[in-house]
């Protein structure tokens, strides 16, 4: 019934063997970061050629999100810093990184997240106010798996050691839909949509790469004891799914409580899979784990395309352009790009990150180019 997993193939190399790669640099660090990616790829005759696009947060034009998103469907596959979120915009001016992710299909079919428009009636102003959101839904990228590996680093000391924990976060729907309205002065809904397709589909990404890298457990993170409706479909959809995955275990725990064991015993936890909220939620409990937002990347991957980024998605606005921010997760995400297009080895290459010490942004960098230049490990070690 749910045969949904499509293994992403990359798109293939163009004439020479080269790729080309959507860059979208964001706001605050992710600029700096990203030429320092591509200091490195230019270092190590990395064989990926980057089409960069400008996406303006400050602009309430869409064309610019539109071409990212343009060149995200022609590449296949993009490398982007964070897109900051203007808190002070109106409110049908929906976050840019959330329409890069927003739910579409491909061959331009309605997207799932709106299969009962008639239901939407009621939220009139919101339709209206958040029209343009849905003609962007019509351009945006299926991009329904976040995928974030949350594993410790050598030399970073932390509280917990040799955690490996994979979580899988549902990344088109939940309470992420920007269906918001003030009905009457002073009240405010907002709708939280999930979807069974969606829900089914997201859990059978996370059995699915379970079985792949040999994990033995899936955790379903929900809330279903107070949303029985929506987080109950989530969390029954799981169970559906489990039933077709026996040699993995499948248990369930309730979003609070995961907070809590995850910070004072997180090793009991193996594959974790959850709707978009909770997704936000843990992952940056998880980077917080390991050693902070500087250090853990995280994939995107929908049927057709695959946007890399840093895990925890942050802007770090107020350490930007200064020369301190940590560029390990934005390497390892170059590193996940570089999988995805089958350059294993550049990506074992650049995979020797120097994590340790008080260094500045470029010295992380040049380390890097030293090891790489003697001909250094292929693997991570510090
Ligand atoms: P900021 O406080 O930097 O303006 P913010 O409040 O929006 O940004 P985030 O961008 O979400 O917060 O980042 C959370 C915290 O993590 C901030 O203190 C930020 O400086 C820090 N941070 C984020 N990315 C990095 C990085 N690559 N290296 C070091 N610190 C980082």
């Amino acid at each position: 019934e749910y045969l949904f997993i499509v293994y992403l193939q990359p798109p293939p190399a163009k004439y020479g063997g080269r790729h080309t790669v959507t860059l979208i640099p964001g706001d605050g660090i992710g600029p700096e970061l990203l030429n320092h990616v591509r200091e490195l790829f230019r270092f190590s005759c990395v064989p990926v050629d980057f089409e960069v696009v400008h996406v303006d947060s400050a602009s309430t034009s869409e064309d610019d999100i539109n071409n990212a998103i343009t060149a995200i469907r022609r590449n296949g596959v993009a490398l982007k810093g964070n897109i900051e979120t203007n808190h002070t915009m109106p409110s049908n001016h929906k976050s840019r990184n959330n329409l890069l992710r927003l739910s579409l299909m491909s061959d331009g079919r309605v997207p799932q997240i709106w299969p009962m428009t008639v239901h939407l009636d009621r939220f009139t102003s919101v339709r209206s106010q958040h029209s343009c959101h849905f003609l962007s839904l019509s351009t945006s990228l299926d991009l329904y798996a976040n995928v974030m590996h949350c594993q410790s680093l050598p030399g970073v000391q932390t509280r917990h050691k040799n955690i490996d924990i994979i979580i899988i976060r549902e990344n088109t729907e939940g309470e992420y839909s920007s269906l918001e309205h003030e009905s009457v002065t002073g009240v405010v809904e907002s709708l939280k949509i999930i979807t069974r397709n969606n829900s089914l589909r997201i859990a059978d990404y996370a059995f699915k790469l379970a079985r792949e890298k040999g994990r033995r457990r899936v955790t379903a993170v929900h809330k279903a004891n107070i949303m029985k409706l929506a987080d109950g479909l989530f969390l029954q959809c799981c169970k559906e799914v489990a039933s077709g995955y026996p040699d993995i275990e499948f248990d369930s725990m309730i979003v609070d409580n995961t907070t809590m064991q995850l910070v004072s015993r997180p090793h009991q936890f193996d594959v974790m899979v959850m709707p978009n909220l909770y997704g936000n939620v843990v992952s940056n409990v998880c980077a917080g784990l390991v050693g902070g937002p500087g250090l853990v990347p995280g994939a995107n991957y929908g049927r057709d395309y695959a946007v890399f980024e840093t895990a925890t998605r942050n802007t770090g606005k107020s350490i930007a352009n200064r020369n301190i921010a940590n560029p390990t997760a934005m390497l390892l995400a170059s590193c996940l790009m570089l999988d995805h297009l089958k350059l294993h080895d550049y990506a074992n290459m650049l995979h020797t990150v120097d994590i340790g010490g008080q260094g500045t942004t470029s010295e992380v960098v040049q380390s890097i180019m030293r090891i790489i230049q003697s001909g250094g490990p292929l693997t991570t070690e510090i």
